[in-house]
C-alpha cells in the first residue's frame, strides 16, 4: 500500500516561516534573503515528508494564502513585486479574511468581478516545480475551481464564471504537461458543502473536459463526505481522496455504488484536525473493513490523513509539559506521518512497532441526545425591559464609542509576559507591570474620548490560551503553534479533564481598570464556543457537554464581575462558526447547543448590559441563530466589506443595539474618514438612533500605538459630530 500526505503545516520547526516574512515587512530583511529563508523552510518541510510518506504535494507553500496565490495565478488579482503581493494581505489592498470552511484557518477572499476574464499570469506551480526538482513525480498542488470560486466573492453568475474559469484551468493544466508535469494534488474541499444539483452537473461537465489525457490527478476532498461522491466515479482522475474521520457519510456513498476499479481511493484515516494519537490496530481494521466496502484491491487503497495537516502543530518534540501528562495519548503533524507509515507497515505486516504506539482507545459516548436544544433565548419583552434598565442604569450618550477590548501588545509587554511565564520575573512585579500598564491605558482612553473603556487585554497573549491557562481540565503546550491567518499563530489549548474556574479569571485587571475612572469599564471575556473551537478536546464526552460545563465556569467569573460593580459584560464569540457543520441539515443541531452555551455564559441580571463580539466571517447566513444569543448590544466586523453584513439585519425586526466596525484593524492602514462615514450613514439608514455604538471591526492588539491612537481620536471626532446631528431626532421608545 502507499502512503499519502498533504497539508503538512509551514510554519518551521522554529517558527522560521513567521519570523522570516516579518522581518522582511519589517525591513529587517530584503527580498532575496527573504526568499532565500522561504526556500529553506520550504525544503525542510518537504524533507519530512520524504523521510515518512510516498506521495505528497509540492507547491503546497505559500508566502500568505493559497486563496490570494490561486487568484493571482489567473490574473483575479495581480501583483508586479513581492510588496505587491503583500499589498493584498495587510496593505491598502487588503481583502477580506475569511474562515476557511470550518476551521480556524482563515484565507484572503478573491473578489471576481462581474466581467473578470481569467489569464494566465502566474505559474505557480511550474515555478515550484522547477524550484524543487529532486522531487519532480510528485503531484503538483492547486486548489480546485469550484472550491476556489465557492470561497471567492463571485459577482457575476456563478455557472458562467465557473466555466470560463475552468476554461482557465484547463490551459494550465495543457501549459504543466508540456512542461513534463506528470502528476496533480488537486485539493476540491467545497465538494463536501451542499452543493446544488446544476453546480454538480457543472462541476462533472468541466472536469471530464479539463484534464489532458497522460495527466494523473489526485482529486482531495475533506472535512465531510461528498454528497455526489459517486458522480466523481466518472471522472477522469487516478485518485479520489475522501475524508473517512470527518465524512462519515462517505462510507454510505462507497457501499451504494462500487469504486471504480481502475482509480486509486485515497483513504483519509489519520485525523488532520485532533490531535488524539490513533489506535493503528484499530485503524488499520477501519482501513480494512473501507477496502472490503469498496471491493477494491489493495494497491488501490492509499493511506492517507483526513484533511490538512496545517491544523496540528509540528511535533511533539519540544512538549514536555503536555507530553508528560498525557503521554502516548497526543500526535502532533510529524507524529501522523509517522502513524501513516505505521497503519502501512500494519497492513503489509512489515512490523510489529505499531504495538508499541500507544494510544487511547475512543469510549464514543453512547448516550442519546435530544434533537435539538432549548436555547434559553430571552423574550422580545426581555430585552425591551433590559434596554430600559440598562438605559437608566449606564445613561451613556447617543453612538456611544468603545473598543472590542484588546489594545497594542508593544514589544515590551510581548517580553514582560514571556520572562513572567518563564519564571525571570516575580508576580507581584509583573502585577505591578500590567496595573501601570492599565493605568497608562486608562488615562489615554479617556483622553481619547471614549465612553465606554477597556483594560486592553495586556495580560492575555492570545484569547483562548489565556482562559485555558488558567481553568482547570486544560493543558496548555510550548511550542505547538498552529498558523491562523498569513504569519498569525496561536497555540491551541488540549481539554483533557472536567473544566471548572478554581480561581478568577479577569477579576484583578478588570477591577482595577475601573477603580480608576468614573467612566464604565467593560469587562471582557472569551465566550465558550470560541475557546473549545480553537482548543483540541480529548475528552470522551459529547461536545456540547463540554461546552456547557465551560460556560457554567465563565458564568462564575461574569457573576463575580458583576457583583463587584462592573455593568458592562463583553463575551466575545468570532469563533461560532467555526465549530458549524458544514451542511445545513446538520447545522441546527449544533447551533442550538452553541447559543445554549453562550446564553449560560451571559446569564446576568437585566442591570447589566451583555455585550458580544463577532467578526471575519460571514454571518448573514447564521443571523437567525445569531440573533438567539441573549446579548444587549453585539459589534461585529463591517469595514472590510464596507457594511456589507448590515443588509442582512433588514430581514429582521432587530430591537436591541449594534456596534458596526467603522475601522478595518487587521490591516495596517490607518482609518480614513470618509470610510467611518460610510458605515455610520448605512446603520442609520437600518437600526434606530439610540441603538448604534461606534468601535472599530476587531481588537487593536496588532496595531501600533500612535495609529491606534490617532485612528481612534478620529472616530471619536467622527460619532461626536453624528451625536450632535442627530440629538434632536433620537426618537424616543419607551
Ligand atoms: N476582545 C478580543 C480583542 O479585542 C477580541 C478578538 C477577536 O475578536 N478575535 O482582542
Ligand atoms: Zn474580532
Amino acid at each position: 500500500m502507499q502512503t499519502y500526505a498533504y497539508g503538512f503545516p509551514r510554519l518551521g520547526s522554529d517558527q522560521e516561516y513567521k519570523k522570516a516574512i516579518e522581518s522582511f515587512w519589517c525591513a529587517k530583511i530584503g527580498e532575496k534573503k527573504l526568499i532565500k529563508q522561504l526556500f529553506d523552510v520550504e525544503s525542510q518541510r518537504l524533507g519530512v515528508y520524504q523521510e515518512n510518506v510516498d506521495t505528497f504535494p509540492i507547491g503546497e507553500f505559500t508566502y500568505y494564502d493559497n486563496m490570494l496565490d490561486t487568484a493571482c495565478i489567473f490574473g483575479v488579482h495581480k501583483f508586479k513585486n513581492i510588496n505587491g503581493y503583500f499589498e493584498y494581505a495587510r496593505g491598502a489592498k487588503a481583502l477580506e479574511l475569511k474562515k476557511y470552511f470550518n476551521t480556524n484557518y482563515h484565507y484572503l477572499t478573491p473578489v471576481i468581478n462581474k466581467n473578470a476574464k481569467f489569464t494566465l499570469s502566474w505559474n505557480k506551480p511550474l515555478d515550484y516545480f522547477n524550484k524543487f526538482t529532486a522531487f519532480k513525480n510528485q503531484p503538483l498542488f492547486l486548489i480546485g475551481p469550484y472550491t476556489f470560486l465557492r470561497l471567492s466573492q463571485v459577482q457575476g453568475n456563478f455557472i458562467k464564471t465557473f466555466d470560463e474559469l475552468c476554461a482557465a484551468y484547463k490551459k494550465l493544466f495543457k501549459e504543466l504537461k508540456n512542461h513534463g508535469v506528470s502528476s496533480l494534488h488537486i485539493e476540491e474541499p467545497a465538494f463536501c458543502c451542499d452543493v446544488e444539483k446544476k453546480e454538480v452537473d457543472s462541476i462533472i461537465r468541466n472536469y471530464k473536459n479539463i484534464i489532458p489525457q497522460d495527466l494523473k490527478v489526485n482529486l482531495m476532498t475533506y472535512y465531510e463526505s461528498v454528497d455526489f461522491l459517486s458522480h466523481l466515479y466518472d471522472l477522469p482522475v487516478d485518485g479520489i481522496g475522501v475524508d473517512f474521520i470527518a465524512g462519515v457519510d462517505n462510507l454510505k456513498h462507497l457501499k451504494r455504488k462500487k469504486f471504480p476499479r481502475d482509480k486509486k481511493l485515497i483513504c483519509g484515516i489519520v485525523d488532520g484536525r485532533s490531535p488524539r494519537r490513533i489506535d493503528v490496530g484499530a485503524t488499520a481494521k477501519y482501513l480494512d473493513m473501507i477496502r472490503k466496502t469498496a471491493k477494491l484491491k489493495e494497491q488501490n487503497i492509499v493511506i492517507s490523513n483526513s484533511c490538512p495537516l496545517q491544523h496540528l502543530p509540528i511535533s511533539l518534540n519540544k512538549e514536555d509539559n503536555v507530553t508528560n501528562v498525557l503521554s502516548g495519548k497526543l500526535s502532533f503533524a510529524t507524529e501522523r506521518l509517522y502513524e501513516l507509515k505505521l497503519i502501512n507497515e500494519l497492513m503489509t505486516k512489515k512490523s510489529t512497532k505499531a504495538k508499541q504506539w500507544s494510544f487511547i482507545a475512543s469510549k464514543k459516548s453512547i448516550k442519546k441526545f435530544p434533537k435539538s436544544f432549548d436555547t434559553l433565548t430571552l423574550t422580545p419583552k426581555d430585552f425591551l425591559f433590559r434596554k430600559k434598565h440598562q438605559r437608566d442604569e449606564l445613561k451613556l450618550p447617543l453612538f456611544p464609542i468603545t473598543t472590542i477590548g484588546s489594545f497594542p501588545q508593544d514589544k515590551q509587554i510581548r517580553k514582560m509576559i514571556s520572562d513572567f511565564e518563564n519564571g525571570d520575573v516575580q508576580e507581584s512585579d509583573y502585577d505591578k507591570f500590567i496595573r501601570s500598564r492599565i493605568h497608562e491605558l486608562v488615562n489615554k482612553e479617556e483622553e481619547i474620548g471614549l465612553d465606554v473603556l477597556v483594560g486592553g487585554e495586556f495580560e492575555r497573549t492570545d484569547m483562548v490560551e489565556f482562559f485555558a491557562q488558567k481553568l482547570d481540565g486544560f493543558l496548555t503546550t510550548d511550542q505547538g503553534w498552529v498558523i491562523s491567518y498569513g504569519t498569525m499563530v496561536c497555540r491551541p489549548p488540549i481539554v483533557c479533564d472536567k473544566i471548572e474556574r478554581v480561581r478568577p479569571l479577569t477579576l484583578k485587571e478588570t477591577f482595577y481598570a475601573q477603580s480608576i475612572t468614573s467612566k464604565i469599564v467593560k469587562g471582557v471575556l472569551t465566550g465558550p464556543i470560541t475557546i473549545l473551537s480553537r482548543a483540541y478536546v480529548l475528552r470522551d464526552d459529547p461536545l456540547h457537554e463540554v461546552a456547557f460545563e465551560l460556560a457554567h465556569a465563565l458564568n462564575a467569573e461574569v457573576q463575580d464581575l458583576a457583583d463587584k460593580g462592573i455593568k458592562i459584560i463583553q463575551i466575545d464569540e468570532p469563533a461560532i462558526k467555526e465549530l458549524a457543520p458544514l451542511k445545513e441539515a446538520k447545522a441546527d443541531f449544533y447551533y442550538s447547543w452553541a447559543v445554549r452555551a453562550f446564553n449560560i455564559a451571559a446569564h446576568l441580571s437585566s442591570d447589566i448590559q451583555v455585550h458580544t463580539h463577532l467578526c471575519y466571517s460571514e454571518f448573514s447566513d447564521i443571523l437567525k441563530w445569531i440573533l438567539r444569543l441573549n446579548f444587549d448590544v453585539i459589534s461585529i466586523e463591517s469595514a472590510r466589506s464596507r457594511g456589507r453584513i448590515l443588509d442582512a439585519f433588514k430581514k429582521y425586526k432587530f430591537t436591541r443595539a449594534i456596534g458596526p466596525g467603522v475601522w478595518d484593524t487587521h490591516s495596517n492602514v490607518a482609518v480614513k474618514d470618509a470610510a467611518v462615514i460610510e458605515i455610520i450613514d448605512k446603520s442609520v439608514k437600518i437600526f434606530d438612533i439610540d441603538s448604534i455604538w461606534v468601535n472599530p471591526d476587531c481588537g487593536l492588539k496588532t496595531r501600533e500605538w500612535p495609529e491606534t491612537v490617532k485612528s481612534l481620536k478620529k472616530i471619536v471626532k467622527i460619532a461626536k459630530n453624528y451625536r450632535k446631528k442627530y440629538q434632536n431626532k433620537a426618537k424616543r421608545f419607551y
